[in-house]
């Protein structure tokens, strides 16, 4: 099956007792063994819930992989991948990620013992800091919030050399656009909360692999830790999934406008977005991934905190808001939202200024979208 099929489809059966087409949210937290020992597959919800395996199979299929795991967050996802590891074993990752992954790694795995070394964001950087005690090498691709992509194969490749796993944060490019697993990465992470789940009402998080001995790690957390999503955001990430292709057009469409338009704009110092051919990371952006994305930052010109705000405070269809990935555009100031954690001079460091802007573009009609960017400016 090809992808919009299998959106619709994989893991998900007619209910075989009433046939209803649509997978039903089974709010139950156990079922009935009709004697010791026997039973139709499902114990206990935070060991499993058929809502949430239809769920699993369906995100395991949308990233070709052989397993899928469902979690309450993309950070409960990490976690689980995290928890995996043992004190002094290594993580490289790159400067530039979304902030709570950076939180996660300094201070909640970082004190149990686990070293992490940040690298620019090219194969060799991350080549260059390998230790014999390196575990895995975290990818996020494209990066939060400026959009600067990895080589997936080549980090992959890089890290099969040294037996190291390569874990790739999907979250910005979904399934539909790019699929690591194809590319040789390991595992692959989700912050379902953004495109998958698509209507910013859910939080939600999912880890895809082939590894079985991986895979058994990774499920032998979700259940001891039990951060699993319950089964009406499980099947509200299952009916945000339906659409994700029809959205992951749309979004990348008026993405596409919005940086065009922008990228002519006086007032604006600089546009990040890899579908504008002349972006640094284009060539690669077409080489590994089937599209751009929804995702557009840009730097107001001469702006500080109080400028950018006033542009916020100016916008009537786009929100101020955290977040990324729904119906609704949005914008945000990663300084000190999503990157409020990272210290500033790892933050400049990593381009985060004071005059940066992330704008996730929704699916309304563009031409509003931009008259209201207009406006503002
Ligand atoms: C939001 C986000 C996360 C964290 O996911 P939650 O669902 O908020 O826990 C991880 N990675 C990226 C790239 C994100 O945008």
């Amino acid at each position: 099956m090809k992808f919009s099929t299998k959106a619709i489809h994989a893991g998900q059966e007619p209910d075989p007792t009433t046939g209803s087409v649509i997978t039903p949210v089974y709010l139950t937290s156990t079922y009935r063994q009709s004697e010791l020992d026997v039973h139709k597959g499902f114990e206990y919800s935070r060991t499993g819930n058929p809502t949430r395996k239809a769920l699993e199979e369906c995100l395991a299929s949308l990233e070709n992989g052989k397993y899928g795991l469902a979690f309450s967050s993309g950070l409960a996802a990490e976690h689980s991948i995290l928890s995996a590891l043992s004190p002094g074993d290594h993580v490289i990752s790159t400067i530039n990620m979304y902030g709570g992954t950076y939180r996660l790694f300094e201070k909640v795995f970082k004190p149990l013992g686990i070293k992490f070394s940040y690298v620019e964001d090219d194969a060799e950087c991350f080549e260059k800091e390998v230790k014999p005690n390196t575990k895995l090498f975290w990818v996020e691709t494209p990066t939060n919030p400026l959009l600067r992509i990895i080589d997936i194969e080549r980090v992959s490749q890089t890290a099969r050399k040294y037996a190291i796993k390569t874990v790739v944060d999907n979250t910005f490019a979904t399934p539909y656009f790019q699929q690591p697993l194809l590319l040789h990465a390991d595992i692959v992470v989700h912050s379902a909360t953004k495109y998958i789940g698509g209507h910013s009402d859910l939080i939600g998080g999912a880890v895809i692999l082939n590894d079985e001995e991986w895979y058994k790690r990774i499920k032998f957390f979700q259940n001891s830790v039990g951060a699993v999503p319950g089964a009406f955001d499980a099947w509200l990430m299952l009916r945000g999934i339906k659409t994700l292709a029809l959205r992951m057009k749309k979004h990348e469409e008026n993405a596409k406008c919005i940086a065009e338009f922008l990228e002519k704009h006086p007032a604006i110092e600089e546009v990040f977005f890899p579908g504008l051919p002349g972006n640094p990371y284009h060539q690669l952006a077409l080489k590994q991934m089937k599209g751009f994305g929804g995702m557009v930052s840009f730097k107001l010109r001469n702006a500080d905190k109080e400028t950018v705000n006033t542009f916020f405070k100016r916008l009537k269809i786009i929100t101020l808001a955290q977040s990324l990935g729904g119906v609704e555009s949005l914008v945000s100031y990663p300084y000190t939202m999503t990157h409020g954690v990272m210290p500033v001079k790892e933050k400049e460091a990593a381009g985060i200024t004071g005059n940066l802007v992330r704008l996730s573009a929704g699916i309304e009609d563009v031409e509003d979208l931009i008259d209201d960017i207009s406006q503002a400016l």
